[in-house]
C-alpha cells in the first residue's frame, strides 16, 4: 500500500531509525517516544488492524512478539519490565493503520493506562 506511512518506511521511502530488520518484520524507534525505550515492531505485510489478522498470519504475529522480546533484551529492559501495546481503532488511539507493536520501557509504567 503505497500511501501507508509504515509501508513507506518498509520501502525506505521514509527514513526511520531501524532497530531490527529481517524478511518478515521491521522494528524502528518511535518518532515521539513516550518512554526511554519506545520501539515499534511492524510486519512487512500490510495489515490495517489486528482485526485483519487471519489464520495465515499466526507465525508472523508470533515472530513479531519474539522480535519484541529480543529487542527488550538487547535494550536492557527485559528483566526490569516493559510493555507491549497494539492500539486498535479510534477509541484506543490508533493513528497509523498498519499494525505495530509498541515496545515501551526504561521507566515505571502505570496501570491502568490512560
Ligand atoms: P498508534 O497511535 O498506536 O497508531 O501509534 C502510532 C505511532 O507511530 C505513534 O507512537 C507515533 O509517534 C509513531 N509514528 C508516527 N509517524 C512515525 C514515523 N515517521 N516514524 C516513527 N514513528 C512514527
Ligand atoms: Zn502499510
Amino acid at each position: 500500500m503505497s500511501e501507508c506511512l509504515f509501508c513507506r518506511i518498509i520501502n525506505k521511502q521514509v527514513p526511520a531509525r531501524v532497530a531490527h530488520e529481517d524478511e518478515r518484520v521491521l522494528a524502528f524507534e518511535d518518532i515521539t517516544p513516550q518512554a526511554p525505550v519506545h520501539i515499534l515492531v511492524i510486519p512487512k505485510k500490510h495489515l490495517s488492524t489486528v482485526l485483519d489478522i487471519g489464520p495465515d498470519d499466526h507465525a508472523l504475529i508470533g515472530h513479531m512478539l519474539q522480535t519484541a522480546g529480543n529487542i527488550a533484551r538487547e535494550r536492557g529492559i527485559a528483566d526490569r519490565g516493559f510493555r507491549l501495546v497494539m492500539n486498535t481503532n479510534p477509541e484506543a488511539g490508533q493513528t497509523v493503520y498498519h499494525i505495530h507493536l509498541h515496545i515501551l520501557g526504561g521507566r515505571p509504567l502505570h496501570w491502568p493506562p490512560g
